[in-house]
């Protein structure tokens, strides 16, 4: 059975992720992914949630706290800087990480994730992150500045040493209008 995108995306993590690990929401927006999260890892786990816009961060915490999670941080700052709130002791054991690029739905569409921040983000929680852990990128790419994002992030992973990293691209290319699609990248050692 073939998955949609968000359910292989929750797929993944679901598989590589273990109850009270710390993983990260790189663009937490309307909280769904967080809240995900923050069940996968359990009470005993940790979510550190980024996003630029208030808007954002204000919906996450309400969502959060209607659903009784005390395990989640929330990061009013861009992922570019997720390196300085990854403590030392975490290097080599962040479980996993996702990233859904794009707009804030039903919101500005000019505030847009960014290629050069985002490789920068996937670099940084690459080399925090466990063996075997997955980032989990949805690529969103029909608005404005979309086609750049999704050209960068592909630059870069597709270049990613195989010896140390596998890397898949998910997705169904009979669809119209600029599908998402997944880009999946588990560090092998
Ligand atoms: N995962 C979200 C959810 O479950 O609702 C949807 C995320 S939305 C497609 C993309 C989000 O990325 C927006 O909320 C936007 O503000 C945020 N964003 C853009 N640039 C960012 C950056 N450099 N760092 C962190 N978040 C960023």
């Amino acid at each position: 059975m073939l998955k949609g995108i968000l359910n292989y995306a929750h797929y993944l993590l679901e598989e590589s992720i273990n109850k009270g690990e710390t993983v990260i929401d790189a663009t937490c927006g309307n909280g769904n992914d967080t809240l995900f999260l923050s069940n996968v890892v359990g009470q005993t786990g940790h979510v550190l949630a980024f996003d630029i816009q208030e808007k954002a961060i204000n919906t996450t915490k309400r969502l959060i706290i209607d659903n009784d999670r005390t395990n989640v941080s929330l990061i009013h700052d861009s992922h570019a800087t997720v390196s300085h709130y990854i403590p030392k002791e975490l290097h080599g054991k962040i479980g996993g990480a996702i990233f859904n690029l794009g707009y804030l739905p039903k919101s500005d569409k000019t505030v847009i994730t960014k290629g050069e921040s985002t490789t920068d983000a996937i670099d940084s929680i690459l080399s925090c992150l466990k063996k075997d852990g997955l980032i989990v990128i949805v690529v969103y790419h029909g608005h404005d500045g979309g086609r750049q994002e999704k050209e960068s992030v592909l630059k870069h992973v597709v270049h990613l040493d195989q010896k140390e990293f596998n890397v898949l691209q998910y997705g169904f290319i009979n669809q119209k209008n600029d599908p998402p699609f997944i880009l999946a990248v588990q560090k092998r050692k």
